[in-house]
C-alpha cells in the first residue's frame, strides 16, 4: 500500500472525516472509530512511513515528536498521573493493519501484562 491509496493519507487530506484532537505541522491525532479503551487516539505524521521498518535517520525527531503529541493529549484529558499506554504496532503479526505509522494512546482503563 502507497499513501495513494492508505486510510490515513485520505484523512490527512481531508477525503474522509475523522475525529481530530490535535494537529500542528508535522502530526495530527484523532480519536480511534474502533476504541479499545475510553480514551483511544490515534496519531499519526503527516509524512506518509509505512511501518516502523521504514523509518529513516532523517525521520528521528519527528518519530520523537509523536511521543510529545502523546504527553500533551494525554495531560489535557486528564490521564497524564493516573497512567496511559502508548503502542506502535508493526506488521501483521503484531496487528498492524493500516500501513502509516501510528500510535495508539489508550487512557481511562487498567491494563492487564502481559497482554492477552
Ligand atoms: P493498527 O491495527 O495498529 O494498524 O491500528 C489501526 C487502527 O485504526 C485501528 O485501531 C482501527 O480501529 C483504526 N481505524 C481504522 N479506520 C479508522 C478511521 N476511519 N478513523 C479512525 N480510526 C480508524
Ligand atoms: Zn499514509
Amino acid at each position: 500500500m502507497n499513501r495513494d491509496d492508505c486510510l490515513f493519507c485520505k484523512i490527512l487530506g481531508g477525503d474522509i472525516p475523522a475525529d481530530i484532537v490535535y494537529e500542528d505541522d508535522t502530526a495530527i491525532a484523532f480519536r480511534d472509530i474502533n476504541p479499545k479503551a475510553p480514551t483511544h487516539v490515534l496519531i499519526i505524521p503527516r509524512r506518509h512511513i509505512a511501518t516502523i521498518n521504514d523509518i529513516e535517520p532523517a525521520d528521528q525527531a519527528l518519530v520523537g515528536s509523536l511521543f510529545s503529541v502523546a504527553r500533551h493529549i494525554a495531560a489535557q484529558e486528564g490521564f497524564d498521573d493516573q497512567g496511559y499506554r502508548v503502542v506502535m504496532n508493526c506488521n501483521e503479526a503484531a496487528g498492524q493493519t493500516v500501513f502509516h505509522i501510528h500510535l495508539h494512546l489508550l487512557a481511562g482503563r487498567d491494563f492487564a501484562w502481559p497482554p492477552g
